[in-house]
């Protein structure tokens, strides 16, 4: 059965969807110009010194990017919270940080408001996965600065069903809570879905045999990845649904019951797909997103670096919004390229993945000879050929030669949050 949060907003025509959004692009304009000095002073620097210069699409695909180095920029110009608020601190309830994992951690204030529209986006992200009241959902997630689940959390209360907190916990109190409280479904990383369904089986569980039905992703693209989400389905004897959300703009993509790929929420986003070098339209490339509900701080044009690519078909559950054939492909930026082949790491652990004997994994790149050289460590259960088999597969289906070694069980890190499975070496 397809569940909508809003079945009219998601189903409604291109031209209605374009009018809707274009209503919100207006109030959003005139909420924050000229409180905001962050978008008061980008307008400025293209002509658009009113919010009543936004005439129309035009106007609006005028205006400029934005960049993850200028919210770090204008953080350290304007410590500790930045210049990119429209309201007095005083109106400002919830504050977050991105992870870190790629350079200084930038924060981010939410009105009330703006942290209600938060939930309003998790809840087409539940509903899609076909969650509701009923559901008791849990979250096993360190609930700290990183907003990560945090919305999800509430989210799912506001959406009528059980949020199940799960910090503080280690790996065998969290198996405890899902199977004493009879949990149906799980929001973590995929890595961790498929850790937490591993751990369960060392210690003589069958996860399949718990009440999980459903369980919901994000943090890495692996989600979007078929034998990531098969090995995690047939782990858990659930479905599993991809999602995507950055801490700076909001939550944003979410996969419906075909499974087809992340849709962006086209009623709260604005979604552009550009060349990352020339800027302009193309149908696959950067993904570039414009918030229309955060309006405590918004984002307008933001390059998201992620790399996706539009699907042209209708998708068969009957939403409207743009769907992303494959989810997040990967960065712009972390593109390896071996011996002239372009590689994305999530194509290597989309092979990885379909060898269940290998429980984690790591990519090594390293120079030779001026070139850029991939070595991948895999830690084996119960020994065997596999890494020769890997090899092959990654020979044959990407058309690159990889080193493969073993690696003793359990001596690879686990990851809760974002998996940094790609690692640079100085040397061979
Ligand atoms: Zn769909």
């Amino acid at each position: 059965m397809t569940r909508f949060l809003d079945r009219r907003l998601e189903t409604q025509a291109p031209e209605a969807l374009r009018a809707q959004q274009w209503t919100r692009v207006e109030a959003l304009a005139r909420a924050v110009h000229p409180a905001n000095a962050f978008i008061t002073r980008k307008w400025a620097s293209v002509g658009v010194r009113r919010a009543d210069d936004l005439r129309g699409w035009d106007d609006f695909a005028r205006l400029p990017f934005t960049r993850k180095s200028e919210l770090v920029e204008d953080q350290a110009a304007f410590p500790p919270f930045g210049g990119n608020l429209t309201f007095g601190l005083e109106r400002y309830v919830r504050i977050h940080q991105t992870s870190g994992t790629t350079g200084a951690p930038i924060r981010w204030l939410d009105t009330a408001e703006s942290w209600d529209w938060w939930l309003r986006c998790w809840g087409f992200v539940l509903s899609a996965a076909g969650l509701g009241p009923g559901d008791r959902i849990f979250f096993p997630f360190s609930f700290g600065l990183f907003v990560g689940f945090w919305a999800g959390f509430e989210g799912a209360r506001a959406l009528g069903a059980l949020a199940i907190p799960g910090g503080g916990q280690d790996t065998a109190q969290r198996l405890a809570t899902l199977e004493t409280l009879g949990v149906t479904a799980i929001c973590c990383t995929p890595s961790y879905a498929l850790h937490l369904a591993q751990s369960a089986r060392d210690r003589g569980m069958d996860p399949e045999k718990l009440r999980v039905r459903t369980t919901v992703h994000a943090g890495e693209p692996g989600a979007g990845i078929p034998s990531v989400r098969a090995r995690i389905e047939a782990l858990w004897g659930a479905r599993a649904y991809d999602h995507a959300g950055m801490t700076e703009l909001g939550a944003y993509g979410f996969e419906c019951e075909a499974q087809a790929g992340l849709h962006v929420n086209e009623a709260e986003f604005v979604a552009e797909v550009i060349d990352p070098d020339r800027g302009t339209p193309a149908r696959e490339g950067e993904l570039v997103l414009s918030n229309l509900g955060r309006h405590g701080s918004p984002l307008l044009r933001y390059r998201t670096g992620d790399r996706v690519r539009m699907a042209t078909e209708a998708c068969p559950c009957g939403r409207t919004f743009l769907r992303l054939e494959g989810g997040l492909l990967g960065r712009v930026d972390d593109m390896l390229v071996v011996r002239g082949v372009n590689v994305f790491p999530s194509a290597l652990e989309g092979i990885v993945r379909c060898f269940p004997a290998v429980d984690e994994f790591m990519i090594e790149v390293y120079r030779r000879h001026e070139m850029d050289e991939v070595r991948l460590l895999l830690e084996v259960a119960g020994g065997g050929n596999v890494p020769a088999q890997v090899q092959e597969a990654v020979r044959v289906q990407l058309g690159i030669r990889v080193e493969t070694v073993a690696v003793p069980a359990q001596s690879l890190p686990r990851w809760e949050l974002k998996a940094r499975r790609v690692v640079r070496r100085a040397g061979a």
